[in-house]
């Protein structure tokens, strides 16, 4: 097949997993490697977004998702028990206006379902240790089974995540900070008494949470939240004390924590997303809050553009899709990084004068029909449609 073995996917979580299959569609199999012996079981990233759906369609893997996952057309901000605005996905320009909401295991299962079944495969457990940048080509050394071999290919496609190697060896900084807060999840059952047709981000002086429906029964939902402190495994009691704080002031109650998790995060974005024949996807390119639910989207939306503009490169010789790309996608990433730092802040704000001011301009956002227009879009992603070549 042509452009086998011309490229090589470091990692296959969910953006590997996107770049690999579509890469395999394309007719432009490639080689992906992940160090882990089989893929990650656990819920993680929930949302996915208009604009990920769409671009997942022509692989095949969009009709799959929705069949698995939860339709919610509106995220609703409140204080308590007071609606301060409401953004609803109905009237957006998309065949899916709504937002998706599954757990990334299931994701990445549909994911590699498609991959394989458009003909490609993950190789397993194999890690890259290292990677050069030899000019007409690039290297990688693997590891497997305590073996050392080395690789060849034309271009080598950093999927590895937050703490990539590739991004390392490139020796691409990547810059911002971190938040002081932590973040806590939980996937819990609970009695819930506003509808399964919302994400509810509750805004409050103690900080953000968010409380989404998941599938499963009517009793499944997640909690993500703020937190100063926490136990490094969170537990039931942790998540009452949230919601008896920031949520409904009646009407829950949780029964049982299904899986919980704390972190802590970094808002990051990679100098570029390319150096050389090295190029870096997803987390391995950008890390940001959970508020919004972008990071998983923004990663598969890099892959699935990546692979046209590495198509575009291999059959024409010339590298211009791919500067392009680059270009794009670094402001897409610089600027979901930055929207979503500033909603972050905003929903943390301790000071009650300014959690006043807040309120109201979100008030005001949630009656201006173009304002929440522009909001839904961006959350969708499908604000920046033209920087996909797809
Ligand atoms: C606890 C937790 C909760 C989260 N919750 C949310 C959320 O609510 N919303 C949200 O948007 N995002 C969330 N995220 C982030 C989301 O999971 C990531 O954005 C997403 O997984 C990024 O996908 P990726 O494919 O870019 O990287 P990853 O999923 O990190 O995948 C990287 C892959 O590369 C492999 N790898 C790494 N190094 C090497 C190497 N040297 N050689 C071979 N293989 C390698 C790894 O084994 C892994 O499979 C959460 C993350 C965590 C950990």
């Amino acid at each position: 097949m042509k452009g086998y073995k011309e490229i090589v996917v470091v990692g296959a979580g969910p953006s590997g997993l996107a770049l690999g299959a579509e890469l395999q569609r394309l007719g432009m199999a490639a080689r992906i490697f992940d160090r882990q012996e089989e893929g990650a079981n656990t819920s993680r990233a929930v949302v996915v977004h208009a604009r990920t759906l769409e671009v997942l369609e022509p692989m095949g893997a969009t009709a799959e998702l929705i069949r698995n996952g939860v339709v919610v057309p509106v995220f609703r901000m409140r204080d308590r028990n007071k609606i301060l605005a409401t953004v609803g996905f109905k009237d957006l320009d998309t065949p899916y206006p709504f937002t998706l909401m599954i757990p990334q295991d299931r994701t990445e299962a549909i994911l590699l379902h498609r991959l394989q079944s458009l003909g490609a495969k993950v190789e397993r457990p194999y890690e890259v240790v290292a990677t050069r940048d030899l000019g007409e080509s690039v290297e990688a050394q693997l590891k497997h089974d305590g073996e050392l071999s080395t690789l060849r290919a034309q271009w080598l496609v950093g999927c590895d995540g937050a703490h990539s190697l590739v991004r390392e060896q490139a020796a691409i900084p990547f810059e911002g900070g971190a938040y002081e807060e932590n973040f806590v999840l939980g996937d819990v059952e609970m009695d819930w008494p506003i509808e399964r047709e919302e994400v509810s981000l509750f805004f409050s002086e103690k900080g953000l949470v968010v409380v989404a429906p998941l599938p499963g029964t009517k009793f499944h939902f997640r909690i993500v939240a703020t937190v100063d402190r926490v136990a490094e495994t969170p537990q039931a009691a942790d998540f009452q004390h949230i919601l008896e704080d920031r949520g409904p002031k009646k009407g829950w109650a949780i029964h049982r924590l299904l899986w919980g998790s704390r972190f802590h995060l970094q808002h990051r974005v990679a100098k570029t997303l390319r150096h050389g024949r090295m190029l870096l996807v997803g987390d391995a390119a950008h890390v940001h809050s959970p508020a919004g639910g972008q990071g998983m989207n923004t990663g598969i939306q890099d892959a699935v553009s990546l692979a046209g503009a590495l198509e575009s490169t291999i059959r024409t010789g010339q590298d211009d899709a791919l500067k392009d790309w680059q270009e794009q996608r670094h402001e897409v990433a610089s600027s979901v990084v930055s929207f979503t730092d500033r909603v972050t802040r905003m929903a943390t704000l301790s000071s009650p004068a300014l959690k006043s001011l807040r309120n109201a301009v979100i008030g005001i956002i949630g009656h201006v029909p173009l304002a929440q227009h522009a909001l839904a879009e961006r959350l969708a992603e499908i604000d920046h449609r033209e920087f996909v070549n797809h």
